[in-house]
């Protein structure tokens, strides 16, 4: 392991969440150093358009964005480094983080490592991600107005971005690999009674089709019951298999719900470990929003300055 430094306040994940925090850190002059990890920019850059950020009358683009307001951390003095970091010990402060090429201490540290949507694993659909494959209904749906729409999934989330989808779709088909849904039984209701959803049961997915010039063509498909192999046509593919929060490193010293999410103390960022904070996905699975993760992030940032400030 080469070198350890020390810093007043570490920020880890470049999402909305710890951009922002990064932002408001840097402001309030506590010279944060910001690390990212293997998706530097966080799940935006993995979209294209985004036409929900407020601000941006006619949208911007995933990548773009994130890249602005990483500018915008660094203007006020966010330091950003790029490690992948193994291994956190929150049991005595400073903090120590191991990463692959350094470690690091720190007073304060705010956890913004986000949460990843799960992949199917399928040939077509990193690829398409994008342009037509989407984990997002509230991002990328209103792309798809009169379309046919896929959503593969049989649990809250997928029939969540079921029923969303038909705002925009010709007709949804919700595609699961067993012959029942999971989800909860308020949710099935409100799928099968919706007339625009169809749903497609014993269907296991197994690759998505078509090109990025092109979009979708469609869906090759298993029917588990009679194994025979099919092509279902369809203009986009909607990922509703759920999503894991990135907060492997802190299991056994922070508080997580039985899904792996941290928990905060209500209304704050706090978390139980004092001088950690968390904001973003990585504690929010219900909002999941580039502006609800900035705002957590924001949130963060003045939970820590206030705190540093009593504390000291
Ligand atoms: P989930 O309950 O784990 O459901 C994931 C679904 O995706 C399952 O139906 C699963 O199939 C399917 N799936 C997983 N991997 C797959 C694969 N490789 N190929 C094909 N299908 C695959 O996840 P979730 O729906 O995101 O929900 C997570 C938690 O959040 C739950 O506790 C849920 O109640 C909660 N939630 C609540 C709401 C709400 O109340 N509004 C909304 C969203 C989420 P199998 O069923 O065959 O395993």
């Amino acid at each position: 392991m080469a070198s350890s430094t020390h810093h007043k306040v570490i920020i880890l994940g470049s999402g909305p969440a710890g951009l922002t925090a990064a932002i408001y850190a840097a402001r309030g002059s506590l010279a944060p150093v910001l690390i990212h990890g293997p998706l530097p920019g966080g799940q935006l850059t993995t979209t294209t358009e985004v036409e929900n950020y407020p601000g941006f009358e006619l949208g911007v683009m995933g990548p773009d964005l994130m890249t602005t307001m990483e500018k915008q951390a660094i203007r006020f003095g966010t330091e950003v480094k790029a490690d992948v970091i193994k291994v956190a010990d929150l049991s005595k402060r400073p903090f120590t983080l191991t990463g692959q090429s350094a470690s690091y201490t720190c007073d304060v540290l705010i956890i913004a490592t986000g949460a990843s949507a799960k992949l199917l694993g399928i040939p077509g659909e990193k690829e398409l991600m994008g342009y037509g494959v989407s984990t997002c209904a509230t991002c990328d749906g209103a792309f798809f107005k009169n379309k046919d729409i896929v959503v593969i999934g049989g649990g809250d989330s997928a029939c969540e971005e079921a029923s969303f989808l038909t705002r925009f779709g010709r007709k949804v088909y919700m595609i699961h690999r067993r012959d029942e849904l999971r989800a909860s039984k308020i949710m099935q209701d409100r799928v099968r009674a919706n007339p625009k959803i169809e749903l497609m049961l014993s269907k296991a997915p197994l690759e998505i089709l078509g090109t990025k010039q092109g979009g979708i063509t469609g869906i090759s498909l298993k029917d588990v019951k009679t194994n025979k192999d099919e092509i279902f046509k369809c203009d986009a593919v909607f990922l509703g298999i759920g999503h894991t929060p990135n907060s492997e490193i802190f299991k056994g010293q922070l508080e997580m719900d039985p899904n792996g999410y941290l928990i905060t103390k209500p209304n704050s960022s706090y978390t139980k470990v004092a001088g950690v904070f968390a904001c973003g996905d990585v504690q929010d699975h219900i909002y999941r929003q580039a502006v609800t993760a900035a705002g957590s992030g924001c949130m963060a940032a003045i939970d820590a300055e206030r705190w540093i400030e009593e504390s000291h």
